[in-house]
């Protein structure tokens, strides 16, 4: 588990998913609980673990923390300390580059991120903003000697063969002990008036292997700017690379072990904006934007933690995982008495 935020509590995050540093390796902090004190929305304290009160432990990794009940105390699987590879991953279209050439090169990247989370391998991007360029880090874990070259060269590879449209790099930085490597990233806590909109969405393995132009068209669609660049940021986007394929039976969102990225595309701005161009400004994340990642992906939803709660539209294709709950409360004929925000 790593969390770089003073603002996140380890429930909500570990209960409603919990992506970290480690996720690629270790799981999300839901598959990580083993086990949780619930006061539950009839007043008893349990104790919910592979043993006691299963459907309550099932529901709660994944489902979110206050859907069914207080929690009181969680705990959580340890592991002996890794060491940690940190990674710069760096990719900007050549002078010249058509953005859609850039786009389609974007969208290839990600098959090389699948193979690399296959191996265990967690990482996080950012692009957009206004460039055609993508930063980001990837972390591996536990590395002998020779694996790292060996698992970045089929990445290099591509790009050098995709030279003429970009300029790459993959290089690794630097190998610590991992709580060195958590201690050397910089906290960060929410603060000030920026108002800003967003629209996410999981992009499953099925598009990266099948449906790469769609995937680009979507990247390029959901970086155009639809207001004036002085007062509002241009869209970016931030990838987070999916969770531990290693299954484990509980509510998480079943996109986490299917997907290769977790992609979030956001604009931002200030208040002097007058509300109506705000407005059009999030008519057009959630309308256009939005629906073109809905298009691209139907069948997978958003990240439980990270959706924009106030986007009634979003929220009807964000709770996959709740409605899976559902799914496999049938299915598992569970009976949780109740369950509060249904
Ligand atoms: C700056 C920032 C950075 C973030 N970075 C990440 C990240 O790296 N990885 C990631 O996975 N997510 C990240 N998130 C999302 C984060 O996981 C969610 O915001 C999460 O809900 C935070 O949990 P909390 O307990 O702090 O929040 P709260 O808003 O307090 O709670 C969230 C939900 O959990 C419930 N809850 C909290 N505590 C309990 C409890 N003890 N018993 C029962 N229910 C409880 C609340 O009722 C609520 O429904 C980030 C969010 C922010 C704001």
């Amino acid at each position: 588990m790593a969390l770089a935020s003073q603002d996140v509590g380890v429930v909500g995050w570990a209960t409603g998913g919990g992506h970290g540093l480690a996720t690629g390796k270790y799981g999300m902090g839901a598959d990580n609980i083993i086990e949780a004190v619930v006061v539950t929305p009839t007043g008893e304290v349990v104790a919910a673990n592979a043993c006691q009160n299963r459907d309550l432990f099932w529901a709660i990794r994944g489902g979110g923390g206050g859907t069914f009940g207080v929690i009181l105390s969680v705990t959580l699987k340890a592991y002996p300390m890794p060491s940690v590879t940190l990674v710069n991953l760096s990719m900007s279209a050549k002078n010249g580059t058509h953005p859609s050439s850039w786009y389609r090169f974007v969208a290839r990247a990600h098959a090389h991120l699948d193979l690399l989370q296959e191996a265990g391998v967690h990482g996080y991007y950012t692009m957009g903003g206004g460039s055609l360029t993508l930063q980001g880090a990837l972390l591996i874990y536990d590395a002998q000697n020779g694996t790292v070259e060996n698992l970045l060269a089929p990445m290099r590879r591509f790009f050098d063969a995709s030279n003429a449209t970009a300029t790459s790099n993959l290089t690794p930085l630097v190998t610590l002990p991992w709580y060195e490597l958590v201690e050397m990233m910089p906290t960060t806590e929410s603060v000030g008036t920026k108002q800003s909109v967003r629209a996410s969405r999981f992009i499953p393995r099925k598009v990266v292997k099948d449906d790469i132009e769609l995937f680009a068209e979507t990247l390029e669609a959901i970086t155009s700017h639809p207001g004036p660049l002085n007062v509002i940021s241009p869209p970016s986007i931030s990838g987070t690379m999916t969770g531990s394929r290693t299954p484990v039976d509980n509510a998480l969102n079943p996109a986490w072990r299917d997907s290769v990225v977790h992609i979030i595309t956001s604009q931002s701005w200030d208040e002097s904006l007058p509300p109506a161009v705000a407005d059009r400004v999030v008519h057009n994340m959630t309308y256009q934007k939005g629906y073109a990642l809905r298009q691209l992906a139907p069948d997978t939803g958003a990240y439980f933690n990270e959706v924009r709660m106030q986007d009634l539209c979003l929220l009807k294709y964000a709770f996959v995982a709740n409605e899976y709950i559902s799914y496999v409360g049938q299915r598992k004929r569970v009976n949780l008495a109740v369950v509060f925000f249904r």
